[in-house]
């Protein structure tokens, strides 16, 4: 038996996966844990079992939560293996102080914009947006097509920018929870009536939707949402408060996007349209990632103040938010086999539209 002690960003599965032992391992030797979506704090120790090499097995690496300290490793270490096909920024700071990245790959003059993990309990899109990013490098690397696409001969056309987690310290609250050390402790448990359970929050960890901060019918949107710090929907107290959802908005200016695709959970649809200002390609454009991805278009969500809605009035250009996957959110690790075979297909699509 060795001890383990539990790391920042640290999950049941996460350590299993890193130990090469099941997450029901970790349950059998570790009594006060009662279920594998149990919380496990920094700081605590955990035994860890020797399971015995027949018995080890060895699990597909999504099987585990992903959270801003994956984000930080694989985009460093890619960017290490493929420094001649990206680039990457850090275009600001969360409300803690994690680095919101960005990643840059082509050298075409059409800039697209893909980003994930707006809300905290969909972290599953800033996973997906990171394994496209990879296979996309590794085709481009390698001069292989990908499902028919000359990745090569697209990225001299188009530059793709993706932010794939926009909100890092609400991804991290909803996988790891919170704990006396946590510098939001206070503010978080008196948002969240004091529970413990974290799985309902898409909010930052002030408890502003990053997704509800956009001037963009923000009035209409705020009037209608909780007037509080809430774990979801609260607009905050004026567009744009928050560092996460200025960062965004400061690299959408200094950018020519030709249009934007912003990646949520759950509903399997996508969202094209906001109030008439879309223009009149964005019909023909939804309809070209529905047939890539089975998933269904759909005119508007009948909400305001979200990023897609303040992108299309501000520019006048196609913007789209797709929800990807079905079911409950946070949704279950296994949703993710049915997002990646559907939206892998539907991202490649995006750079052609
Ligand atoms: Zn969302």
């Amino acid at each position: 038996m060795k001890t383990y002690i539990v790391k920042p960003g640290d999950t049941i599965h996460k350590v299993a996966y890193h130990h090469q032992i099941r997450p029901f391992d970790l349950l059998i030797f570790n009594p006060q844990l009662i279920t594998d979506s149990d919380y496990i704090y920094p700081g605590d120790a955990i035994n860890i079992p020797q399971v015995k090499q027949e018995k080890q097995q060895v699990r597909p690496s999504f099987e585990y939560e992903y959270g801003p300290v994956d984000l930080e490793y694989d985009v460093n270490e890619l960017q290490r293996l493929y420094s001649r096909y990206m680039k990457t920024t850090t275009i600001g700071y969360s409300v803690m102080g994690k680095p919101i990245m960005m990643v840059k790959i082509g050298t075409g003059k059409k800039e697209v914009f893909y980003s994930g993990a707006w809300h905290a309990n969909e972290w599953l899109t800033g996973k997906f947006l990171m394994m496209f990013l990879k296979q996309c490098l590794h085709h481009i690397a390698t001069d292989e097509k990908w499902f028919a696409y000359d990745l090569r001969a697209i990225f001299k056309e188009v530059t793709l920018v993706i932010v794939p987690m926009v909100n890092p310290d609400g991804v991290e609250l909803v996988q790891q929870g919170i704990y006396p050390d946590h510098p939001y402790f206070e503010e978080v448990l008196y948002i969240n009536k004091g529970a413990r359970r974290f799985d309902h929050w898409s909010s930052n960890i002030r408890g502003v939707d990053l997704n509800h901060q956009w001037p963009a019918g923000w009035d209409i949107e705020a009037k209608e949402s909780p007037q509080e710090p809430w774990p979801r929907h609260y607009s905050g107290q004026a567009p744009l408060t928050e560092p996460e959802a200025k960062a965004i908005y400061n690299i959408t200016n200094q950018h020519q996007f030709a249009y934007v695709l912003a990646f949520h959970s759950q509903g399997q649809v996508i969202y094209w349209g906001y109030r008439g200002y879309e223009p009149d390609e964005s019909k023909e454009m939804v309809t070209k990632l529905s047939l890539a991805s089975s998933y269904e278009p759909i005119h508007t969500a009948d909400s305001d103040g979200g990023y897609k809605d303040w992108f299309i009035q501000e520019t006048g250009r196609p913007g789209f938010t797709i929800e990807v996957g079905n079911g409950t959110n946070p949704l279950p690790l296994s949703a993710f086999s049915e997002i990646w075979s559907n939206n892998a297909k539907l991202a490649l699509a995006g750079l052609c539209l």
